[in-house]
């Protein structure tokens, strides 16, 4: 399998293998790379499967044909792909059709990003430290506007031969989620930029442009292809178990805002997993929303909501998504999008899922609001492409609620129980360096010296709870 430009303007016209791919992050050409096919797979595919590094390692294999890393995959499904996956089928609702909540929030950092982030480091360590050899550190630079950050750094924190610098908006993110960023120490790298998620991407962009200076550096955001396609694991994990059980297809509603988590769910609906309607739940930034209801693209300035790590006004996983489904109409008839706003969400929250045992982060609870909407909606109309219309829902659970306290805790008048990984970050003593978002200043964090300058505005601190 080779993988290409969305753009298809590089020097890459016959496209890059996999590692390489895995490697560079973004394209040369400033766009993203996809696969040049996207395989497919039947549900038999999958018959005597059932774990989620078994299924991973089949649906992937196609990805990894001819790549160096083929023969490595299972191994790296094995050791990536092993948090904990929990598919919750609540109860009653027959007749209107069966709800789900995948969730997926059960790995180290308590969010969806832990897997793909897993997944990328298991795989890239591979690359860099061929056993023995002594090779130059790569620097994995990542911006996040909340949960990125934590999940790469938990998954590359130790890791020979790799350093991660990470970039996040200052004052932007709640303090857990910071505690979670700059706990790491070691290979990991905390960066505070007095700027919006916007302008950490737009500062990652720009370092990667400079990349001739001859630092090695990859990326490790959802633009990271190595991200995206363990994504996809899960939803067919889910899917499988579903349709195993009640010989149907379930819809999925997304928690979304780069796009990357619900990317995954169209690939694999594409590959031909037992899929139905895939329907994208966003908050107050409806770029993706007013693209779907108007066919202009019309990028936005990113606005501060509850779900915070989906305030995205400029999805780079649009330029994916549009390969896959190049026409206004093509998007129509794929995939859904409904936007829920702070008032829906903080109601939602407040009245949480009836049936499941756990109180319901901001970003799930956007889900959740859409599942109220299409029940309702149900019997009336239905756009969609399916006859008959998805009755069966899943809910894609993105992160543990009790990463978002001091959101969820009002709302629901009580504190939220922690899981005990998080309990774990909490504990760690600090240290993050606050720098302006101007690539003069993030330079010299990328080299494998610690730049003297940078210490001045260093921040070490011991939180304990
Ligand atoms: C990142 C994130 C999202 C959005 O996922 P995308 O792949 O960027 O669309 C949703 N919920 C949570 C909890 C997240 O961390």
């Amino acid at each position: 399998m080779l993988y290409h430009s969305t753009r298809q303007q590089g020097p890459e016209p016959q496209g890059i293998c996999l590692s390489q791919a895995l490697r560079k992050g973004l394209a040369p050409d400033g766009g993203l790379y996809v696969p040049q096919a996207m395989p497919r797979l039947s549900p038999e595919a999958f018959e005597g499967l059932r774990s989620l590094p078994a299924i991973a390692a089949r649906l992937l294999a196609p990805f990894f044909e001819g790549d160096a890393l083929a023969p490595e995959l299972g191994q790296i499904c094995q050791e990536a792909l092993d948090c904990p996956i929990v598919l919750n089928i609540l109860a009653g609702e027959l007749h209107a059709g069966q709800t789900g909540v995948l969730e997926l929030f059960w790995g180290p950092t308590a969010a969806f990003k832990d897997f793909g982030a897993r997944f990328l480091a298991r795989a890239l360590v591979r690359l860099e430290a061929p056993e023995g050899t002594a090779c130059r550190e790569r620097t994995i630079l990542v911006a996040t506007s909340g949960d990125t950050g934590g999940a790469v750094a938990a998954a590359f924190h130790g890791l020979a031969g790799l350093r991660v610098v990470v970039l996040y908006p200052l004052g932007r993110i709640s303090p857990m989620q910071e505690q979670q960023l700059t706990c790491w120490g070691d290979n990991v790298t905390a960066l505070a930029v007095r700027t919006g998620f916007d302008g950490c991407q737009d500062l990652v962009k720009a370092a990667f442009a400079a990349r001739a200076q001859g630092v090695a550096l990859s990326s490790a955001n959802s633009i990271n292809i190595g991200r995206l396609l363990p994504q996809m694991s899960y939803y067919a994990w889910a899917s499988l178990h579903w349709h195993r059980h009640f010989g149907r297809a379930p819809g999925f509603i997304v928690p979304s805002g780069n796009l990357g988590n619900a990317l995954a769910c169209l690939w694999a609906r594409e590959m031909g997993l037992p899929i139905g309607d895939v329907v994208l739940a966003t908050n107050a930034n409806t770029t993706v929303l007013d693209y779907w209801n108007t066919g202009q693209w019309q990028p936005r300035a990113t606005l501060a909501t509850l779900a915070n790590a989906m305030d995205v006004g400029n999805p780079s996983n649009m330029e994916r998504l549009r390969v896959l489904y190049p026409t206004h109409d093509q998007v129509r008839g794929h995939l859904e999008v409904h936007a829920i706003d702070d008032d829906a969400i903080a109601r939602q929250i407040r009245e949480g899922l009836a049936g499941w045992p756990h109180d319901l982060c901001p970003h799930t609870a956007t889900a959740v609001a859409v599942l109220n909407k299409l029940r309702v909606c149900h019997g009336r109309r239905h756009g969609m492409n399916q006859s008959p219309p998805t009755r069966d829902w899943i809910v894609a659970a993105t992160a543990h609620a009790a990463k978002f306290d001091e959101t969820v805790a009002p709302l629901t008048g009580h504190p939220t129980r922690m899981p005990q990984s998080l309990r774990m970050l909490m504990e760690r003593p600090t240290s993050r360096h606050i720098i302006d978002p101007e690539l003069a200043q993030l330079l010299p964090w990328l080299g494998s010296g610690r730049p003297d300058s940078a210490t001045q505005g260093s921040e070490n601190t011991t939180l304990r709870t």
